[in-house]
């Protein structure tokens, strides 16, 4: 078995997710006492969040790279970025490092296109429905029609990141309006829902969900499993 590399804690609400699903998986592989070799580096979320909100991209850039420089030294074989907003530098982090990056976005298409998707809609922070890094790849590498929200239903998804999931708060009424928005782009054309921010599957179930949903976190972490354990 191959070691795991995780940079996590963006948040740790997540992370402890990753680490729950590549055990539980390695044990229902293998069998018996069988768990995961992982290195975990994880971060002080709260410098992260703020260096976001300040667009100070270059400093998180460094931030992140010097993140899996660490993962790296500890020995492990892959890395992980454990958040998908944080993939904007995956190619800088990549170029850092000599360890394979498993790219969340690549787990997340594999999976879709194995369940007949080609229009899904993408909800995630701000920064991911907005930007070109996550959509973008989506598209040309993977050939899907990627679909966002209105700007004021964005604006609930993002807000409710991170003034809620990140910060441990399942809120009942912030369900309803996920469960909202998602009829919505439902409604409008999607075929398939990307839980694009590693806590929304913490807040919306699977069966929430009449469409196929894609769970970035759980996809991502089966994707290192299949590494891991690659011959
Ligand atoms: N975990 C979230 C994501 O997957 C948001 C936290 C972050 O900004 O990294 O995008």
């Amino acid at each position: 078995m191959r070691t795991i590399g995780l940079l996590g804690g963006m948040s740790w609400e997540s992370s402890v997710e990753y680490y729950r699903i590549i055990n539980q998986e390695v044990r229902e592989r293998l069998g018996g006492t069988h768990s995961a070799k992982t290195v975990m580096y994880s971060v002080d979320f709260h410098e992260i969040e703020d260096l976001q909100h300040r667009n100070e991209w270059d400093a998180l850039t460094k931030k992140m790279v010097d993140g899996a420089r660490m993962v790296e030294a500890g020995g492990a074989g892959c890395l992980l970025i454990c958040t998908n907003t944080m993939h904007r530098m995956a190619e800088e982090v990549q170029a850092a490092v000599a360890i394979p990056l498993i790219h969340i976005a690549d787990a997340t298409a594999s999976a879709v296109i194995a369940a007949g998707v080609r229009s899904v809609a993408l909800l995630g922070t701000k920064f991911t429905m907005e930007g070109d890094f996550y959509r973008g790849r989506l598209a040309d590498k993977h050939g899907l029609d990627v679909r966002i929200p209105s700007e004021a239903a964005r604006e609930d998804v993002h807000r409710v990141i991170y003034d809620e999931l990140v910060q441990g708060v399942i809120n009942e009424e912030s369900r309803r309006r996920y469960l909202e928005i998602i009829d919505d782009m439902v409604e409008s054309g999607s075929s398939g829902i990307i839980a694009g921010c590693t806590e929304i599957e913490l807040l919306v179930k699977p069966d929430q969900v009449a469409v196929p949903y894609f769970p970035t976190t759980r996809l991502h972490a089966v994707a290192a499993v299949d590494w891991a354990l690659e011959s």
